[in-house]
């Protein structure tokens, strides 16, 4: 049968761009054939410095906004990463299949490590090797995630693919990357060159999912942009990227294309633009919110059910990392 597994970190407040990159679509892939196991990355969070009280707090936050999106631990498997020790586990193995070669290429730890590369956390720079096992530790074959991650995702299938050479197996499955949408990609509403991230430090660079509409409005007034109108198609707007990046949002949010979005308002500015997109944007962000509070009032709860998915997950992954280690030569007599 088909797995989809993927995972987000309790690294900060969670944002619109994971909401429309990743978390809108989770729900959707839920009761059609395939396992849905989806995974809030502790592990993934602390490679870089992460409060202990607020890496509990944001957590739990990461999984109630999971289930405030329609995710339910009753059909999928819902847990935090740090519960399933398989997962370290095949990290360590996988970092002896890896290159360092491979990780110094990686363009989200160029982009995290900054200048002072040398004095980053050793997990940022082995990180890839933790998704990797995050991943294959089902034998997942399909992983939804957002355009950042593609580069993560090719890795993944390298790592499965020397593994399999090396040992000469046919073990870990190639996996497909999902990226799918018009919203795979979200930019920064400051800097059309960077992407919308829960840890940029900017807060204004960002929706959270926990803003309320007055908030969403603000940031939305106060994104850059330019001074021209709207053209009629997405082709005009290929040298404008934060006039696409806000169309790509508004489409993203009714389900309709960019090209559709213009048509209603070409020749128009940002003016008439940006209260239209608060709006829809409030629409859609508002039920969320309200859930996510409503999951947040009952921490003991989000505890036990994140407790029960880890050990639905592993009794999946066990089997799978016992058999990693026997491949790899290491006596199993336990
Ligand atoms: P951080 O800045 O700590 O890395 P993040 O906002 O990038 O946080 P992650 O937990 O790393 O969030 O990513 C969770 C999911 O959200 C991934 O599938 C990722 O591809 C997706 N995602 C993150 N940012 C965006 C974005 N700006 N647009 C679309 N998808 C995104
Ligand atoms: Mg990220």
């Amino acid at each position: 049968a088909k797995r989809i597994f993927s995972g987000i970190q309790p690294s900060g407040g969670l944002t619109l761009g994971n909401y429309l990159g990743a978390l809108k679509r989770f729900a959707d892939y839920q009761g059609k054939g395939a396992e849905t196991i989806y995974c809030v990355v502790d592990l993934h969070a602390i490679t870089v410095w992460q409060e202990p009280e607020k890496l509990r707090h944001n957590t739990r936050e990461v999984a109630a906004a999971f289930m405030a999106s329609g995710v339910d631990p009753e059909v999928s498997i819902l847990f935090n990463q740090s519960q399933v020790s398989q997962h370290a586990e095949l990290a360590w193995l996988f970092n002896t299949v890896a290159r360092v070669g491979w990780m110094y290429r990686m363009t989200q730890f160029k982009d995290k490590a900054g200048k002072n590369s040398e004095n980053s956390s050793l997990g940022l720079l082995a990180y890839p090797s933790l998704m990797a096992a995050d991943i294959l530790a089902y034998h997942a074959t399909a992983v939804p995630v957002g355009e950042d991650q593609k580069q993560h995702l090719e890795l993944t299938r390298d790592i499965a693919a020397k593994f399999n050479h090396d040992y000469g197996v046919d073990f870990f499955p190639i996996t497909e990357p999902m990226i799918e949408g018009t919203a795979t990609r979200v930019m920064s509403l400051r800097d059309g060159s960077k992407k919308m991230s829960k840890s940029d430090p900017s807060d204004a660079s960002r929706i959270n999912l926990t803003d309320d509409a007055d908030a969403i409005a603000q940031k939305i007034r106060k994104a850059r942009t330019d001074a021209d109108p709207l053209p009629g198609s997405m082709e005009g707007l290929k040298d404008r990227p934060e006039a696409k990046n806000l169309v790509n949002i508004y489409a993203a949010l009714t389900g309709e294309n960019g090209d559709q979005v213009l048509a209603r308002f070409e020749g128009q500015g940002f003016g008439a633009f940006k209260p239209a997109l608060a709006e829809v944007a409030v629409e859609a962000l508002a039920p969320i919110t309200r859930r996510m509070t409503e999951f947040m009032a009952d921490p003991a709860e989000i505890d036990r059910i994140l407790g029960r998915g880890a050990g639905q997950a592993a009794a999946i992954a066990g089997p799978i990392v016992e058999r990693t280690k026997d491949i790899m030569g290491m006596i199993r007599s336990r």
